[in-house]
């Protein structure tokens, strides 16, 4: 199967303290990959090396090697604004921006130099579709995001995400701030997205992985334990 990131043996540093112990994990395409673990495990910490949110720390030091599509992301050579695009993120607090509905959709698009309204309309109904969130949004897309329920806010996350039509899509706890309806939503919108995008998701929720994700990996103290089929873990031995 084909794998859109590969981690090989990833060490991380904040100042001298090693937060994570040589991880080797890969993400099969057109898959879900739950990252589990105990708070403090280093489950934050690898996500966000994927596509180099680390960078925004002071002090952090990465060896081995963290491969998108074939190329090393923490090479000098790596256009990391596109690293971004290509791989999205979705944080555990929705942040929409505190503009339109439209313009949060459309916000990589047009620093991509996208101008073509019809395009970029088609892209935001598309977008918010994808994200389960159009029917309650399709009237009021000049509305602020922030207008909009907790819920609603970090599925127009999710479609500011989606609308520059990324490879992968890192999500850090993305339903723990919300309730279960909105939860269950997000899920739905998450099993529905898998024919199109590779996924990772950090949570705590042992029953949201065993419902979503296709693979399991496991954290504990820094270190990777174990990866296992979600199907294969949840069965009684
Ligand atoms: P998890 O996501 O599993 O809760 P984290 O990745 O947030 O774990 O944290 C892993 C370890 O790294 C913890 O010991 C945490 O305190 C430490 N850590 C996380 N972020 C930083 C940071 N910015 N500076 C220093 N240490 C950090
Ligand atoms: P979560 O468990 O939801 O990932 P944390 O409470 O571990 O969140 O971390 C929240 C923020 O604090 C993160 O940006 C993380 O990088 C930072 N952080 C966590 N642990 C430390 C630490 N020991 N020193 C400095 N910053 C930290």
């Amino acid at each position: 199967m084909e794998n859109v990131i590969t981690a090989e043996n990833m060490r991380l540093y904040y100042g001298e303290k090693e937060a994570l112990h040589g991880i080797n994990l890969a993400f099969p395409k057109n898959q879900i990959t739950a990252l589990l673990g105990p708070s403090g495990s280093g489950k934050s910490t690898f996500l966000r090396s994927l596509n180099r949110m680390n960078d925004l720390i002071p002090d952090v030091t990465i060896t081995g090697s963290v491969k998108f599509e074939g190329q090393d992301i923490y090479s000098p050579k790596m256009d990391v604004v596109n690293l971004r695009k290509r791989v999205g993120m979705v944080f555990q607090q929705p942040n929409p921006f505190p503009f339109s509905v439209y313009d949060n959709v459309i916000y990589g698009l047009k620093l991509e130099g996208v101008k073509d309204k019809k395009l970029l309309d088609q892209r935001v109904e598309e977008s918010l579709k994808q994200a389960a969130v159009w029917d309650e949004t399709k009237d009021h897309l000049k509305e602020s995001a922030l207008s909009f329920s907790g819920g609603q806010q970090q599925r127009i996350c999710i479609a500011r995400v989606l609308a520059v039509q990324p490879d992968m899509i890192l999500m850090d706890e993305p339903t723990s701030a919300l309730d279960p309806v909105s939860s269950s939503k997000i899920e739905d919108t998450m099993l529905e997205l898998k024919n199109d995008y590779t996924v990772a998701i950090v949570t705590h929720n042992m029953q949201q992985a065993a419902r979503i994700s296709d693979y399991s990996a496991f954290f504990l103290n820094g270190d990777l334990i174990e990866t296992e089929a979600t199907q294969q873990m949840f069965v009684n031995p």
